[in-house]
Parts: C-alpha cells; structure tokens; sequence
C-alpha cells in the first residue's frame, strides 16, 4: 500500500518500503513507503493548503462527510476486520469490535455538527461579545499499533469536524487499516490534503511532523518516554499537545462483589487484545474475603483462553504485535519472578506447538501476591500478565491503586454505593468504572491524570481541544 498526500498515492521520495509482518504467522503481508522527512514536510504543505476552504465548509457539510464514511467503514467492516488482525494480531470478533467503534466514533461527531459552540457574552454599558470557536490549522496525528482504527477515529473525527486538517502517522506495525479508512474517508467525499497519511519511521517522519512550525496541534498515542520526546521536539513552539501516555488501571474487587460478573470482567479487562490496551486491568487488587474464590475462578478461565491466529474461528486471544513486545514482557516477568516478587499462577510462557512457532504468542499470565515496588506493578505491563493482591480492606485498596504515577482508569466491583463514591472520589484517574472496566463509547472524554498523559480525546471535549476560542467585541 502507498501513502496518502494531497490526495495521491505516492512512494517515498527516496523509494524505501518497510515490510508489514502478520504477529500470528512471522510472514509478510505487505509493505508500505518508508517516509523521510521530506514526506512529512510535503504532507504538511497539502494539510495546509487544503486547510482555507475546509475550514470555511459548514460544520455540517464537514459532518455528512464522516456521516458517508462511517457507513464505507460499516459496508467494508468484514475485509478492514481481516486487515486489522493481519497487521495487528487480535482475533477477528474484536477486529470487527474496533472497526465498527471508528464508524462509531465518526458517526457521533457527524451527529453533533449542529450542536452550538461558543457562546455570547452581555457586559452591559460596556457592550456585547461573540464568543466562537475556530480551528487550529494543521494538526498532527501520531498513531499507536494496539488500537489503530479506534484510536484513528479519536483522532480525525473531531479535529476534521472542528475544521482542521491532518497529517496522520500510522504506527509502522499497524498502518494498513489507517491508509484504508483514510482511502474510505476521500471516497465519502474528504477533498484532497484534508487528510494525509504518511507511513515511516516514529524517530524521522513522526519527528519531523512534531517539529513542523505550522503543525498547530500534535495528538500522540503511545509510550510515556516517547511523549516526553514529543514534548522536548515541540518546547519552543506554540503547539498544543494531547499525550495519551498509557496506564497501569487497578482494579478493586470487593467482598460483595457480583463474582461471576467480576472475574468475567478481569478476564476481559486484561486479555483482550492480548493486554494491548492502555486501560486494560494492569493490577488486581481483591478483598481477602474474597480472594480464594476468585483466583479459583479466575484461574480457570484464564486457562481455557484458546490462543491463535487471530483469523481462526474460536480463537480468544492472539499473538502479541511484536517480537519486541513479546521479549519486554517475558524480561520482566523472568526477573519479578527471579527476585521472589510474585508466585505464577499460570502461564508465564510461550505456547508449545507448531501453530505458535513463527507468531509473537504468549499464555495468559497470572501472577499472586505480587509484592509492593514490583516493576510488575510500577511499570506499564503492556501485554497478557495481570499481578494480582489480596487487600484487607478498602483503605489498603485506595491506597494501592493510587500507588502509581500513572492516572488512566480504575475501576471498583461492589453493590455498594458508598464503596463506589469513595473510589470515585479518592483514586486518582481520568475514568472510574464501576462493575466495569474498558467501556469508553464516544460519548465521554478520555484521557489521563498524572504521567498518563495531558488532554482528553473522545466526546465533545475533543472538539475543544481541536479549536481554540476567538472572540467578536461589539462596543456598540
Ligand atoms: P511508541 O510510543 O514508540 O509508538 C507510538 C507511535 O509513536 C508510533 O506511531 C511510533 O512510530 C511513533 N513514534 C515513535 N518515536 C517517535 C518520535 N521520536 N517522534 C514522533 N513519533 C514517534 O510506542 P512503542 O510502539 O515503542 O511501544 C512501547 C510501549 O509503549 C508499549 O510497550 C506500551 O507500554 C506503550 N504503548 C502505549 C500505548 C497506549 O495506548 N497508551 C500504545 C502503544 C504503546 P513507529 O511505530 O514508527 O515507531
């Protein structure tokens, strides 16, 4: 597949390609330019002069515009499913789950087009203001591999909607499902540089689009470190930044808990996508009353999870995205374990078997009694692994989920409607479930407190973060 400028398909300037590899079998699929940042620097040029008349279009002729595509995304949910779990790895049910969530997602800001922004202001005597909202310009897009469609949509909606135009760097694993929503999106009818999509290296094309004086606005997805670059390439300039940076989500199981529901729940909330997912259940935190029958439970299910190709029918769980991926996981495990931080409960391995030979697999993983300062706590463990604690009491529970300099989610499984508040009250996090974890429908804001990021994606909050307010003052 080619990049996407100014409308065309083009190569890199310098003709290089980078090899798309399928997680789940080690072969190639395909391959895509690998940018320089002259791409970068072109695809800047096409957002900026598509930027005059996308922003004069009406918020609704902008909208109907994603209103076409989410139902292109929809019509072609079946092949863009399959090219997800190609490049990505997770089975095809939740491929489908993440495609059709982007038509969602752009089909909810094709719905609030009309919705009124800004506002007016009576200062009597003095006269009146107009307060509007206007786009930014150009904004970057830099894109993860766990989730690309739906983080995709986070993205481009709102900040199309909003009136912006945008350069996107797909994650250099995962760009095929963007560069074929990107292509859905110019077929509903996206003008030509409104969006550009440009496939290379984080470290040179991801770089160059944050370093670019007229990128207005840069959206990253993607490692705390990373986020720290971002920040230090951008210092100087007047750019705004979302950092979605990631999380280490506790959850906290209560004695009144509905059981089932919770274990179901932390199977869920860890495994799918194969523990890819920044608010995924990253430490388990259980009441003593408790603890015996939900590890027994959890456990079980655990070990019936069918690992495979995620193209398989009745696979519950695919390979991990990379062999990189795989080895930082199975590091720190081997060295919690290695320095007595925890007692495996299960998994902690690659799966044995000719179907797992070539691919980037690895077992569900329980790991109990993890001790405090473990890295399997402290660190973002981003893969298959829960580490699990018995808490004696609420206190305990509060005061360990909120050991940890992330903020993303958290959530508390109780009848308990005091239990909750306190949750909601005293843990630190941009979202609080309660008898849930991982919902975000794009209705809500979405983002982190502390190293988890700065920001908010997702919801009516985004389009604030695409605009920035200009204001009409009539002195009469
Ligand atoms: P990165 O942060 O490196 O990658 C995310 C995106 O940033 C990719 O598109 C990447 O491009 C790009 N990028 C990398 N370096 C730069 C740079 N200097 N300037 C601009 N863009 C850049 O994450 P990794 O893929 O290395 O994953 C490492 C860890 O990050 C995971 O183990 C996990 O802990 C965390 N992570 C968190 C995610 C989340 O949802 N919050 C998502 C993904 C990862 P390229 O692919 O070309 O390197």
């Amino acid at each position: 597949m080619q990049m996407i400028i100014n409308g065309g398909d083009v190569v890199s300037a310098d003709d290089q390609w980078m090899d798309i590899v399928n997680p789940a079998t080690g072969e190639t699929i395909d391959h895509v330019p690998r940018g320089s940042p002259d791409d970068a620097v072109a695809a800047v040029e096409a957002a900026e002069s598509a930027f005059p008349s996308w922003s004069e279009k009406t918020a609704r002729e902008r909208g109907v515009i994603l209103f076409h595509a989410a139902e292109k995304i929809r019509e072609q949910h079946k092949d863009l499913a399959r090219l997800l779990t190609q490049e990505q790895g997770k089975p095809l049910k939740e491929s489908i789950d993440e495609v059709r969530g982007c038509a969602n997602i752009l089909e909810y800001y094709a719905a609030i087009a009309g919705r009124p922004s800004g506002e007016a202001v009576r200062l009597g005597h003095a006269g009146d203001c107009l307060v509007t909202r206007v786009p930014l310009g150009v904004c970057g897009a830099i894109i993860p591999w766990n989730m690309p469609a739906i983080i995709m949509g986070w993205k481009v909606g709102p900040a199309l909607l909003a009136g912006n135009t945008l350069v996107l760097k797909p994650a250099s694993t995962t760009p095929l499902t963007n560069i074929r929503i990107a292509r859905l999106l110019q077929e509903a009818g996206l003008p030509p540089g409104v969006l550009n999509v440009v496939t290379g290296p984080g470290e040179t094309v991801g770089a160059a689009i944050v370093r670019h004086p007229q990128v207005r606005k840069i959206s990253f997805t993607g490692d705390c470190a990373t986020g720290h670059r971002i920040r230090e390439m951008a210092e100087g300039q007047f750019k705004e930044i979302t950092l979605e940076l990631g999380g280490s989500d506790p959850m906290i199981v209560m004695d009144d808990a509905d059981i089932n529901s919770a274990v179901d729940g932390a199977i869920r909330g860890r495994f799918y996508n194969a523990g890819q997912i920044c608010t995924a259940v990253k430490r388990l935190f259980l009441h003593e009353k408790i603890a015996q029958v939900f590890l027994k439970k959890l456990r079980e299910k655990t070990e019936a999870l069918r690992i495979g190709n995620g193209l398989d029918a009745g696979t519950d769980m695919g390979p991990m995205n990379s062999a990189d991926q795989r080895e930082n996981l199975s590091a720190v495990l081997d060295d919690a374990l290695a320095h007595d931080e925890g007692t495996l409960l299960t998994g902690g391995s690659a799966p044995v078997g000719d179907m797992y030979e070539k691919g980037f697999f690895y077992r569900p993983t329980l790991v109990n009694d993890v001790v405090p300062g473990s890295r399997l706590l402290t660190d973002e463990i981003f893969g298959p692994l829960l580490p699990v604690m018995t808490v004696p009491d609420l206190d305990t529970a509060i005061r360990e989920a909120n050991h940890s300099h992330y903020g993303l989610g958290a959530s508390v499984w109780t009848k308990d409607l005091g239990v909750a508040k306190r949750v909601y009250r005293e843990v630190t996090a941009g979202i609080i479930w309660v008898n849930r974890h991982l919902t975000v429908p794009p209705e809500i804001p979405f983002g982190g407190m502390n190293e988890s990021g700065i920001g908010r994606e997702n919801g009516y909050h985004a389009i604030e973060a695409y605009t920035q307010t200009k204001t009409l003052y009539l002195g009469w």
